[in-house]
């Protein structure tokens, strides 16, 4: 089996890693890659939003399977190019993953279908209707950029003046680029957040382990928000009651709403939700594997990945096949100092190699790249220091013990990944 992975990032290494496990691949492509896939996989220097550039390069290589990592290339409409020409990909159609591109029509649909999310006060494409709009809502309020904003789009507004601000900021001065010309307001919903994620053909599913991920640059959720600095996964996290009703009221009208509005969906589902005293809310959906949310994810897989995306691809999912250790897993993310701000690249990496194999520890690269034989930071996100364990504890623990051993100039972490589930578990004792 060959593969085609599409992305650059940690996600993208963790599912390379994961792959290249099964005795069948022989070989994978990873376009563009980074530093640390280039040890499992081949990388192509083709920027991952590129659609007429990756056709190019399937049409080279003939992959027997293609997986998309990030959203862009999905919004852009490669699912639909491979479909054309009857080559298998793992991602959802141009159309579908609208859930993620656009917050519009993708609130138009939780309301269409009922699925339960924070009320929608009004959707604008004129500032002035925008400003109108502020007089007649409650804070804090949430606004929305519709399109892709590279994290940016989403604020919390506390008063009338800071909502403003930011509507002026992206409707007016164009700061997030066409993705900010419409905006959407609504409710603010209060709770503890988590990630379901789900592989769907279409018409089965299977909900991958659930996680969370921490978005602030500094612990106690301070600073501000980043790509994220690290995820856990721990079935804690969901009780099976809970589970239940995210299936019933969530997942399952979610699919049952898109085959109606005839968008076949297939490919990870991400479903961002609030678990609110009233019930889970629906925050919002990705098309994609969340990251760092699918290092934790994959780290606690016990089944053969690519078996199971070949039969995404082929429409035939057997939900049976996905298998989970148990216990729990961890991501912290490494920084390079200054970000989410301004940070300075290039700085040598050391200490990787003083991280013991087979021991439950995987170090998967982001912001890395080959400068001829050292490892150099090349992003804002460098490493995503990831660990499984029979418990959070013990996976939290590895990954520590493993972060200390590494080195770059500025790095920084956060030290409280997972805490909160650890402060709840106190709370109860
Ligand atoms: P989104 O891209 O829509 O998920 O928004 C990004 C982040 O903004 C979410 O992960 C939440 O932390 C926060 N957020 C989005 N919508 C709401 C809401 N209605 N109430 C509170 N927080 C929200």
């Amino acid at each position: 089996m060959k593969i085609l992975v599409i992305g650059g990032g940690g996600r993208e290494h963790a599912l390379v890693w994961k792959l290249k496990q099964c005795a069948r691949v022989e070989k994978i492509w990873c376009a563009p890659g980074n530093g640390g896939i280039a040890a499992d996989a081949e990388c192509v220097n083709v920027d991952a939003g590129d659609v007429a550039a990756l056709v190019a390069l399937a049409e080279k290589f003939a992959p027997d399977l293609t997986v998309v990592g990030p959203e862009l290339p999905l919004v852009n409409g490669i699912s639909d190019a491979f479909s054309q020409r009857n080559w298998p990909i793992v991602g959802p159609s141009r159309e579908a993953a609208q859930l993620e591109g656009s917050k519009i029509f993708s609130k138009e649909f939780l309301l269409r279908h009922k699925i339960p999310t924070a009320k929608m006060y009004g959707a604008y494409d004129s500032p002035q209707d925008a400003y109108a709009a502020l007089n007649t809502v409650d804070y804090p309020l949430v606004i929305k950029a519709d399109g892709l904003c590279a994290g940016k789009g989403v604020v919390l507004a506390d008063n009338a003046a800071a909502a403003r601000q930011f509507i002026e900021s992206v409707m007016e001065k164009d700061e997030l680029g066409p993705g900010g010309r419409r905006v959407l307001l609504e409710e603010t919903l209060q709770g503890d957040e988590l990630s379901f994620i789900i592989l769907t053909d279409g018409e089965r599913y299977a909900p991958m382990v659930p996680t969370r991920d921490h978005k602030r640059i500094f612990e106690g959720n301070r600073g501000p928000n980043t790509g994220g600095m690290g995820a856990y996964s721990s079935d804690e996290l969901l009780p099976a009651d809970l589970r239940d009703t995210v299936i019933s009221t969530i997942v399952e009208p979610t699919l049952t709403g898109l085959a109606k509005d005839g968008i076949p969906y297939q490919g990870f589902l991400y479903i961002g939700l609030m678990l609110t005293k009233d019930g889970p809310r629906v925050l919002e959906f990705n098309c994609r594997l969340g990251d760092p949310e699918a290092q934790a994810i994959v780290a606690r897989m016990d089944f053969d990945l690519p078996e199971v995306l070949a039969d995404i691809a082929a429409r035939r999912l057997d939900p049976a096949k996905l298998r989970w250790k148990r216990g729990a897993s961890v991501c912290v993310v490494l920084t390079s100092g200054g970000y989410p701000g301004k940070f300075v690249t290039g700085k040598r990496i050391e200490g990787l190699t003083s991280i013991p194999a087979n021991t439950g520890v995987e170090v998967f690269q982001a912001g890395t790249r080959l400068d001829r034989d050292s490892l150099v930071t090349s992003g804002g996100r460098v490493l995503g220091v990831t660990a499984a364990g029979d418990s959070l504890e013990a996976a939290l623990s590895s990954a520590y013990q493993a972060a200390e051993k590494i080195h770059f100039d500025g790095m920084h972490y956060r030290k409280d990944i997972g805490a909160h589930a650890s402060c709840v578990k106190a709370a109860e004792d």
